[in-house]
């Protein structure tokens, strides 16, 4: 048999003191790496040791809204992360050649994932947030092995439609035994100039998922916050200047950061 031992995650090490938070969606477009990202920064900002995993193979858009330009480097075994805002980020798009789209196949991708989680120099963090790729794939099954204590965070939008699909995305807790650790809902309503709220995208849907997810895996399972819809957002994210650092006062930011309280 092979004798190489099973590469050491300190993440997953009985008493390791860093809550790893899996943040899942159903589907893509929703927001996910907006969230990870500002509620990256927002811990951060409050003095925690924060570190990020990019493991959304489809978007990878991690590094771009922290303003990462940096690639990692290797000292002795290791690999050191690029930094901003005090975030340690690694991201899978850190290891793919420009923007050559890479086909990454199950075992290649439980490869990484396992190298990101065992071979980076995290140090001791306080929490640690992984980008998971939108719907129940590999990956989040790929997380639950090699962190099992991970809790997840889903992400919706108010639709009902989406709701439904997101809440697929948190009931595989039932398979892999993890917690639930809330439910964001995001793009939840677009405030108007005359300060009455329109609601592009239908309500209710993170309420939905809550009240589900709550029912399935038999523990509640709250809805952490609601994000506005705000043009800040998008474009603090496209000029890698999260918005909880760039606009501080905006409802937007002021949700994440209750949502980051409550995490
Ligand atoms: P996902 O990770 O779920 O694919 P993203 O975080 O990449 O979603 O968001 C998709 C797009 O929507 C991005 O351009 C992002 O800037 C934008 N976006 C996300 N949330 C909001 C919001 N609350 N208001 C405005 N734009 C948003």
């Amino acid at each position: 048999g092979s004798d190489a031992a099973e590469p050491v995650i300190p993440f997953a090490q009985p008493g390791s003191l860093t809550r790893v938070y899996a943040v899942a969606s159903g589907k893509g477009g929703v927001g996910k790496s907006s969230v990870t990202v500002n509620l990256a920064a927002a811990l951060a900002k409050r003095g925690l040791s924060v570190g990020v995993v990019d493991a959304d193979i489809y978007g990878h858009s991690v590094p771009r809204m922290l303003g990462v330009e940096d690639k990692p480097t290797q000292v002795d075994n290791m690999i050191m992360p690029p930094q901003a805002y005090g975030v340690k980020v690694i991201s899978i798009g850190m290891f793919t050649p420009g923007n050559t789209p890479v086909v990454w196949r199950g075992p290649m991708l439980h490869r990484a994932l396992q190298q990101f989680l065992a071979d980076v120099w995290w140090g001791d963090l306080d929490v640690l947030l992984m980008d998971l790729p939108p719907g129940t794939g590999d990956v989040a099954i790929s997380v639950a092995q090699l962190v099992p204590n991970a809790e997840i965070l889903v992400v919706t939008t108010p639709q009902l439609a989406a709701a439904e699909v997101a809440e697929r995305a948190g009931a595989i807790a039932t398979q892999t035994h993890q917690q639930v650790v809330g439910v964001v809902e995001n793009m939840s309503w677009l405030e108007l100039p005359d300060g009455s709220r329109m609601e592009v995208f239908g309500s209710g849907g993170g309420e939905a998922v809550s009240d589900a997810l709550t029912r399935t895996l038999g523990a509640r399972v709250p809805l952490l916050g609601q994000i506005p819809l705000d043009t800040r957002l998008r474009e603090a994210g496209d000029a890698g200047a999260p918005i909880v650092l760039a606009e501080p006062e905006s409802a937007a930011a002021q949700a994440l950061e209750k949502i980051a309280d409550g995490l």
